[in-house]
């Protein structure tokens, strides 16, 4: 107000309203280019909190992408064209056992030139390779390898899917089956020689008695290997149906069952458990267990005694069946559960044996969630070790169908 009387004491009176309002729309203009200023500064937040959601948004789908990547059951690389590696997934370094592999060059993490060659064929060619490779290093190993190009840029990624485990059930099944072979052709080739040596002398009566007793015994052979055969494919197929089983009961009855063949061997041949004691588990399944496992017990032992034990132990039950017989010596302990393995094929097979029985006894165990071990050592006896859970063990089984 000063300001304007002061103007107005010298100015023509004419001059004042001209002034004033030059004033008051440098004010009005002053007020616009404030308005402005804060409009432009909220659409400026605005911007910077869109840019921050975006910013999150791309960090949320990054750690997902890297959670993903990390996650797989898959190694992968992502690598330059001379191969040097840019990322590596936790697979890929859990595989070569390389604790930071960015940076370095594929061959020198890998040790293998034939995958650096497929990746460096990609990155030439920029086309799609692919190829099952074999890995020396730190363990062997195979695995499917797959390289393409990044679509617009000179990154390489790569794949190894790994093949290890399912070559090594495919050779368990091709060696499975030359086994069966093998097995079955030995009996077929005695009948058939025999066969034939009827027929060549047809009035040999003693021959025949002793060639038909013989021939019997092998075709009784081939059906227990048969037999044998269906109760391991039966146990591998089906999952397991499990009820309440009186383990305890199983095992009794089994050796009360086998009490007559040891008695013919001179052996004694004890229980000791509890008359009760059910878990969840398939009787039919434990039945075959049992048999398996105290057959063997009175088979490979000629004096002396074989002991079965049925015991709870907290949420776990162990079964120990221990002979006094001729022991396996410690090079075949590895070996004796696998199927058709077998110490002493003659003497397994004058006791009708077949080779499979500790492994359907094994497979049988693992199936219901137990483990199967054992003691022995040449000439002192052996002790098997069973443990089954418990389980949620319901009523006791009526009837197996
Ligand atoms: P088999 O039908 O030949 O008995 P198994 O699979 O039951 O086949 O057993 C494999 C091999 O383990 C047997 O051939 C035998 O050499 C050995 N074995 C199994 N149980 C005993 C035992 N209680 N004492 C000594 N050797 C045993």
């Amino acid at each position: 107000m000063a300001v304007l009387s002061i103007v107005a004491l010298t100015v023509p009176a004419m001059v004042v309203p001209a002034v004033v309002g030059a004033i008051l729309a440098a004010f009005a203009s002053g007020i616009g280019f404030q308005r402005r200023t804060l409009g432009a500064r909220r659409d400026l937040e605005r911007e910077r909190s869109r840019a921050s959601l975006l910013e999150a948004k791309l960090d949320s789908q990054r750690n997902a992408v890297d959670l993903l990547a990390e996650g797989l059951e898959i190694a992968v690389f992502l690598c330059d064209a001379r191969p040097i590696i840019l990322y590596a997934n936790r697979k890929a370094t859990e595989m070569f056992k390389f604790e930071n592999p960015v940076g370095r060059t594929m061959l020198a993490v890998t040790l293998s030139y034939d995958l650096e060659s497929l990746v460096t064929a990609c990155a030439q060619t920029r086309e799609k390779q692919h190829a099952e490779l074999t890995f020396a290093y730190p363990d062997e190993r195979t695995a499917l390898a797959e390289a393409w190009m990044e679509p617009e840029g000179d990154r390489v990624f790569l794949s190894l899917y790994e093949t290890t485990d399912l070559r090594r059930l495919e050779r368990v099944r091709t060696d499975f089956v030359a086994n069966v072979s093998h097995e079955l052709r030995t009996p077929l080739t005695t009948i058939r020689a025999m066969a034939e040596t009827l027929q060549d002398e047809p009035g040999n009566r003693e021959l025949l008695d002793r060639y038909l007793a013989k021939i019997i015994a092998e075709v009784d052979r081939l059906s227990l290997i048969a037999n044998d055969l269906l109760i391991l494919s039966a146990a591998e197929s089906n999952p397991v149906r499990k009820h309440g089983c009186n383990i305890a009961e199983v095992f009794r009855s089994v050796v009360q069952q086998l009490g007559p063949k040891a008695h013919d061997k001179g052996l004694k041949l004890e229980f000791t458990g509890p008359s009760d004691l059910v878990i969840e588990a398939n009787q039919a399944q434990m039945s075959q267990v049992a048999i398996n496992l105290v057959d063997n017990a009175i088979n490979y032992t000629s004096e002396g005694s074989v002991e079965v034990v049925v015991q709870p132990e907290g949420d776990q039950v162990v079964i120990m069946v221990r002979d006094t017989g001729m022991g396996i010596a410690s090079e075949h302990l590895p070996r004796i559960f696998e199927r058709f393995y077998r110490v002493d094929k003659g003497r397994s097979r004058s006791t009708g044996g077949t080779g499979l029985g500790l492994s359907i006894i094994k497979h049988i165990v693992e199936a219901h969630g137990g483990q199967v071990n054992v003691q022995s050592a040449l000439n002192q006896g052996s002790t098997f070790f069973i443990r089954l859970p418990v389980g949620h063990a319901s009523e006791p089984e009526i009837s197996e169908a």
